[in-house]
């Protein structure tokens, strides 16, 4: 059977599309919103370690900045395509509406595999790509963020240069960074916990005990081993978690039905993710296929890795027992399969909802720079348990009240709080 390929900018339009008729919204209002308000293509020239000069395509893509200036993440990925950051850079508009941060939305992307690369040429990438966005970016501008196989080291690279360029500190130009060099505490925690926070209140509002409850995770990279680490201390027991193995070029599931001990799996696991497939088979690990992950028996499944991994062919292997989908992972479910969900009746908590810690903090790193004084761990977190649990409890308590969709009564708030920004601003 041939497989059916989805473009995540397709699906960020029709999702937008299908909330935009609900809610009747006006024709210039959606024109604008449906798509990026600038795009920028381009291309960096690298010196690489053996002497010769490779060729990057990047891209940056502001989608919407009518509530503050934009912000999003730049991934480092060989698949990159233009859609995909087109779509990211609207989901990160409803991100930060959803959480009402003054922030707007985009993204960026070089397609380069890092696994390939000398930290050298990988430093020398990063400042040929600021050289070329040096002007539209910036703290009232746009500020980017670590994404897919970015960290902060090679944001700090970025803002390095970019204060090279424009000869001042400006440590609001990026966020994601290394703790003392103007990154947040609980930056590295926020994404993962944010998931986490969610998924506590929508298990409350369904009135199940977390530590009675089984999950299964795709991705075991920075989003997926926080949300595992705090998912585990609440008391919920992990099943399995797949990851991709950059060796083979296929994905493996780790299975152990006895719970997972998170900090042993996180022991043998590499920087990008990839966990030591013949270390964690002499553990005792069950080594399944990639796709195993969605098909086991658990209350929770938290798609953590990629787009488009929940699709009518994955979903088919569901097992019934599923209660929960909670997004980690940015765009992980096809429109397609929001349809089935629907009819089995499965609670989701969406993904510009769901892992909207990690721009929060984000956040929280920018309005710590600006003061010049740095917040403890505890004050961070608390902060983010905040703002997250009062974002569920406004769309969790939508969709009740208006009998919506969870990814619909998200998308109800956050257009309508963008779209105001824009008719405030005389824009429309
Ligand atoms: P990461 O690079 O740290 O980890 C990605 C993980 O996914 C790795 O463990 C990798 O092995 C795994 N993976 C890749 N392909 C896979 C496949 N086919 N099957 C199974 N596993 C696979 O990335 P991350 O920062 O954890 O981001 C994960 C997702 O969360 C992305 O969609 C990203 O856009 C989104 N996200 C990240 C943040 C953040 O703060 N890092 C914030 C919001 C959303």
């Amino acid at each position: 059977m041939e497989q059916k390929t989805y473009n995540p900018y397709v699906t960020a339009q029709t999702q937008f599309d299908q909330v935009a008729d609900k809610i009747g919204l006006d024709q210039a209002t959606r024109e604008l919103l449906r798509q990026p308000s600038r795009e920028f293509h381009v291309t960096i020239p690298v010196k690489m370690d053996d002497g010769t000069t490779k060729v990057f395509n990047g891209y940056r893509i502001q989608h919407n900045d009518a509530r503050g200036p934009a912000k999003g993440g730049i991934r480092f990925h060989p698949q990159e395509t233009v859609d995909t950051i087109r779509a990211l850079s609207m989901w990160m508009t409803w991100k930060c509406a959803v959480v009402d941060i003054p922030l707007g939305g985009a993204k960026g992307g070089i397609i380069c595999d890092p696994h390939n690369m000398s930290l050298g040429e990988q430093e020398r990438l990063c400042r040929g790509y600021v050289r070329q966005l040096a002007k539209v970016m910036g703290p009232v501008i746009d500020v980017p963020a670590p994404d897919v196989m970015t960290n902060g080291q090679h944001m700090l690279w970025m803002m390095d240069e970019y204060e090279t360029i424009h000869g001042g500190h400006y440590p609001g130009t990026i966020t994601g960074k290394p703790v003392g060099m103007g990154g947040s505490l609980g930056r590295k925690e926020a994404t993962g916990y944010g998931v986490i926070y969610t998924l506590r209140e929508a298990l409350k509002a369904l009135s199940i005990d977390i530590a009675s409850t089984t999950a299964s995770i795709q991705g075991f990279g920075n989003v997926a081993e926080h949300a595992a680490r705090l998912y585990t201390k609440l008391g919920g027991k992990i099943i399995a978690i797949s990851c991709w193995d950059n060796n083979d070029k296929a994905s493996y599931t780790y299975r152990n039905k006895n719970g997972i001990d998170v900090n042993q799996l996180a022991s043998i696991k590499d920087a990008f993710g990839t966990i030591n497939k013949q270390k964690a088979i002499d553990l005792g690990y069950e080594l399944l296929d990639g796709n195993e992950w969605i098909a086991q028996d658990v209350d929770i499944i938290l798609p953590c890795a990629l787009e488009n991994q929940i699709t009518p062919e994955t979903l088919a292997k569901i097992s019934d027992k599923v209660k929960v989908i909670c997004e980690g992972a940015n765009g992980p479910t096809t429109p397609d399969s929001d349809e089935i969900i629907k009819e089995k009746n499965i609670y989701l908590i969406p993904d510009f909802l769901c892992n909207a810690g990690g721009v929060t903090c984000s956040y929280f790193e920018q309005v710590q720079c600006n003061m010049n004084y740095f917040w403890s761990k505890e004050e961070v977190l608390e902060k983010l348990d905040q703002k997250m649990t009062s974002a569920f409890h406004a769309v969790h308590n939508l969709s009740k009240e208006k009998n919506l969709y969870m990814r619909d009564a998200a998308y109800v708030i956050a257009i309508h709080r963008v779209a105001e920004a824009v008719k405030l601003r005389g824009w429309i």
